[in-house]
């Protein structure tokens, strides 16, 4: 039995994966990203360490557990930790410290199954590693937008914070205190601890008493980024860069003051692409930058900006994801009836797959039904039939699976005639 939260891909689902990762590559390539694959299982020090200990992911949702050799390892909830973790190992700070990577793959998170979160989904990431300028920034939200327009969805809505630097925050922590404390009697009982461990995530709580005391906060000021007054110029100015860059990239955007995103490691400028068929948990994708978080693992100060978007949610997104199902698995299916045909059957199976054709063909010897029945099933667009007298007369039937017509073609004529039919 699966275990719950987890899935098994397969048919119209595996070839939206596939269409989507298709589309990722395109994309990335666009912008100039490459490819890194982590492992999926690291030591659980690296993620307490990138994402913070007082995180509900490291505190609840991670799957860890105790290696033989007596290493707490843990399967990765997310994929920026491996990457800043990667980037130093392999020393890419010291011989190309300006990157661009990306990633695709499986995390894992012990979360409560509901729609769309599965504990083992999938996300497509980058990252841009060794730089502080506000046009990395613009240029991860252009090219998270890139993708999904790529993929053809619309209607997504880009939120856009600036939460300061890491000292920023600390200063602006002191005001939340000061407004929220002499109220905490009435705000829910986890917004009463977040006073304690992180102030910041009582903009997170979806409850409506603690939303109505955060929406009448004095400090949140309409189409201003969340802490106005605690900005240093330098931050005002990069957030200012980050909205013209993505003005000149044609990207609407929207100001979400009570945006602070749920890991600790965000600094600076944060975003999130919300889609209304989502629902209440309407993020398709997030990130933001980082500009600590190379440090906090060891490597030299070092700034960074990336983002995440998960597949699952992609998913829900598509528009007209039951295409997928129309497309051809195998493009062609050879059918045939008696033991001379069956062997030029799969001579020809050979020649055509050789060609560079998508041709399958029935082994077991059933009958003419019963081949044609998998044709139909494994959504072949063609049979090609072969009986004792097309074989005498050096031709063969091709069947349009679709429009059931039929016509007779030379068997030698048979690659150029079928690649013609693929066009
Ligand atoms: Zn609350």
């Amino acid at each position: 039995v699966r275990l719950k939260g987890t899935e098994d891909i397969f048919g119209p689902q595996a070839l939206c994966f596939d269409r989507i990762e298709t589309s990722a590559r395109a994309v990335f390539k666009i912008f100039g990203f490459e490819e890194l694959r982590t492992p999926y299982l690291e030591s659980k020090k690296l993620f307490t360490h990138a994402l913070g200990t007082g995180t509900d992911v490291v505190q609840k949702e991670m799957y860890e557990f105790l290696d033989k050799s007596g290493e707490v390892v843990a399967l990765r909830p997310e994929g920026t930790a491996g990457i800043v973790r990667a980037y130093l190992e392999n020393n890419f700070h010291k011989t190309q410290p300006f990157c661009r990577f990306f990633y695709l793959g499986p995390m894992f998170r012990r979360e409560r199954p509901q729609k769309g979160r599965l504990r083992q989904f999938h996300q497509i990431g980058a990252e841009i590693l060794g730089g502080e300028s506000p046009y990395s920034d613009a240029e991860a939200i252009h090219c998270l937008t890139a993708l999904l327009d790529h993929l053809g969805i619309s209607g997504y809505t880009v939120k856009l914070n600036m939460l300061g630097t890491m000292d920023e925050r600390q200063a602006f922590k002191k005001t939340l205190l000061d407004y929220f404390k002499p109220q905490a009697a009435a705000l829910c009982e986890d917004c009463q601890s977040r006073l304690e461990k992180n102030v910041y995530r009582v903009f997170d709580c979806k409850k409506e008493f603690c939303r109505a005391i955060v929406s009448r906060a004095p400090f949140l000021v309409p189409d201003a980024p969340l802490l106005p007054r605690e900005l240093s110029a330098r931050s005002h100015e990069h957030f200012d860069l980050v909205r013209k860059a993505l003005e000149k990239n044609g990207i609407s955007y929207r100001i979400e003051p009570t945006m602070v995103r749920g890991l600790d490691y965000y600094t600076r400028t944060v975003f999130e692409i919300t889609h209304p068929r989502l629902g209440a948990q309407d993020a398709l994708g997030a990130g933001g930058r980082y500009d600590k978080l190379v440090e906090s693992l060891g490597g030299p100060a070092t700034g960074a900006v990336g983002f995440a978007i998960g597949v699952e949610r992609l998913l829900l997104c598509l528009e007209a994801p039951e295409d997928a199902d129309k497309s051809f698995v195998n493009f062609f299916t050879i059918a045939t009836i008696g033991e001379a045909a069956f062997h030029e059957g799969f001579r020809l199976l050979s020649e055509l797959r050789t060609a560079g054709l998508a041709v399958a063909m029935d082994f077991q010897g059933k009958s003419m039904k019963s081949q044609m029945r998998l044709a139909d099933k494994m959504r072949s667009r063609y049979a090609i039939i072969l009986g004792d007298t097309e074989l005498t007369r050096k031709i063969f039937v091709l069947k349009n699976m679709e429009t059931g017509t039929q016509e007779e073609l030379p068997l030698t004529e048979a690659v150029s005639e079928l690649k013609k039919r693929t066009l």
